[in-house]
């Protein structure tokens, strides 16, 4: 009998998009401005071959401020998914309403998928049969770290976006590392250790 081989592990590390896999650049708005890290594809890699899916997690608020639309969003995640190879790209575009106004269908609303919020996580989940057990949530700034509390999972900050000395508020992560190939290289050399 041959078993049906699963298509992603069930393990699994959510990453950030600006300042892990590219450049953080507060917004960016077009394609050309994404600026991928040379090892991200690399550090990617590794994660598989370590049996875990890895999927992007990210806000894009610049979509309901009017900066950029969905469809340029969408031409950015064909290039990560092209040249980085993460297994899927699950983005909140919405902006919760300023006090004293009113929502807006269909970005200026209170979602709950905004980070810190773990409606996308639990989405990820679903979506693809994943575990939370032994999972990471990796990013550069509070709201990632915030993200990964409070789906009770392990958290890490990478320096290579804002960094710690950006963080917005007093938090703290299980891991620092300079950036995600560093990461990478500390989960191989752990193994099933951790
Ligand atoms: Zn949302």
């Amino acid at each position: 009998m041959i078993l049906k081989k699963k298509k992603m592990g069930n393990k699994v590390i959510f990453l950030d998009r600006d300042g892990v896999i590219c450049k953080e650049k507060s917004y960016v708005t077009k394609l050309e401005q994404l600026e991928i890290f040379d090892y991200a594809a690399k550090a990617v890699r590794v994660f598989h071959i370590l049996g875990y899916a890895v999927i992007v997690i990210t806000n894009q608020s610049g979509i309901a401020r009017g900066m950029f639309s969905e469809d340029e969003l969408v031409k950015m995640n064909s290039k990560i998914y092209k040249e980085v190879k993460v297994d899927d790209i699950l983005y909140c575009p919405h902006l919760p309403p300023k006090q004293g106004e009113k929502e807006r269908e269909p970005y200026i609303i209170k979602c709950t998928c905004r980070k810190p919020n773990t409606g996308l996580i639990e989405q990820a989940v679903r979506k693809h049969d994943l575990t939370l057990n032994g999972a990471f949530f990796v990013g550069d700034r509070a709201s990632d770290i915030e993200t990964g509390q409070n789906a009770h999972i392990k958290t890490v900050l990478l320096e290579s976006g804002y960094g710690s000395t950006r963080l917005e508020k007093d938090i703290t992560p299980d891991y620092i590392f300079n950036d995600l190939m560093e990461f990478a290289e500390f989960l191989q050399e752990k193994g099933n250790a951790i």
